[in-house]
């Protein structure tokens, strides 16, 4: 989907050719795989732990359930996911990324997770190559962000999911008070930037992350495009005041 001027969408401030936005999206998760789980720790000083476990136990996934956990990174949720569904369920981590792919695959290694207990398949969250009706559960972790037409993504996921099987949005959203806005501001456009450099020595993809923070649909336009993919019972968890959100919505049909 392109917004704004025809053919072109957003890249956090900038606007680009909408069919150059996953190649950029690409450079920056090519550019910060080595660093992902040091920065994410740093830069929101380990809470990125909370969120996710919040999103899991909301998922409330049950042995012998198949599991999505799309743009699924370095694993964090596929790792929960693996432990919950035991030896009669099915896990697959997708990213359109190989270099986080790859992180993922080693990480989980490390983890004592093995290839048998987590697929791994590269693929773009608009158009997943998976079977209609095959997942109980999806997730998605601060992913949908950075897809360019998150419609397209919603639907595809939607289709994935089994009769009755459940969507988990994990993503950062609007703050809820003007004070906790301003702070989070200053926060994110001076401290996420120069963390960038120090560590990741990539600036540019700290600032492209506060940017598409901003760019994101709000709680409750994101809960409408949820809605107008087909899912029900949708509904909205703010953590932290609204910096971030879990969207959870049910296919019943
Ligand atoms: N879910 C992990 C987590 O919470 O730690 C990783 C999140 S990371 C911020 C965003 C991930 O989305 C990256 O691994 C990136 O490659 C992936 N991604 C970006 N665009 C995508 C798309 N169109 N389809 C699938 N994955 C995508």
């Amino acid at each position: 989907m392109s917004d704004n001027k025809a053919g072109t969408t957003h890249f956090g401030y900038q606007q680009v050719p909408t069919g150059d936005k996953a190649r950029k999206v690409g450079e920056v998760f090519s550019s910060v795989a080595g660093n992902y789980d040091l920065m994410n720790d740093l830069m929101s000083m380990g809470i990125h732990r909370l969120w996710k476990r919040f999103a899991i136990d909301l998922a409330d996934v049950r042995p012998g359930d198949s599991v999505l956990d799309v743009a699924g990174g370095t694993g964090d949720l596929t790792a929960a996911f693996v432990k919950a569904v035991g030896g009669t369920g099915r896990v697959v981590l997708a990213d359109i990324n190989n270099a986080m792919l790859s992180a993922g695959r080693d990480r989980l290694a490390d983890r004592g997770v093995c290839e048998q207990q987590a697929q791994f398949v590269q693929a773009n969250a608009e158009c997943l190559p998976f079977e209609a009706r095959s997942f109980n559960c999806i997730t998605i972790a601060f992913g949908l962000r950075n897809v360019t037409d998150k419609a397209a993504a919603l639907a595809s996921m939607y289709s994935c999911l089994k009769p009755g099987g459940r969507l988990l949005v994990l993503e950062f959203s609007k703050p809820l008070s003007p004070g906790l806005s301003k702070l989070y501001d200053q926060y994110s456009f001076k401290v996420l930037p120069l963390l960038g450099r120090l560590v990741a020595r990539d600036e540019s993809a700290y600032r492209y992350l506060a940017e598409s923070i901003r760019m994101h649909p709000d709680q409750d336009t994101l809960k409408a495009m949820m809605e107008t993919a087909g899912f029900e019972r949708c509904q909205v968890y703010n953590l932290t005041g609204g910096v971030v959100a879990v969207h959870r919505g049910y296919r019943l049909a």
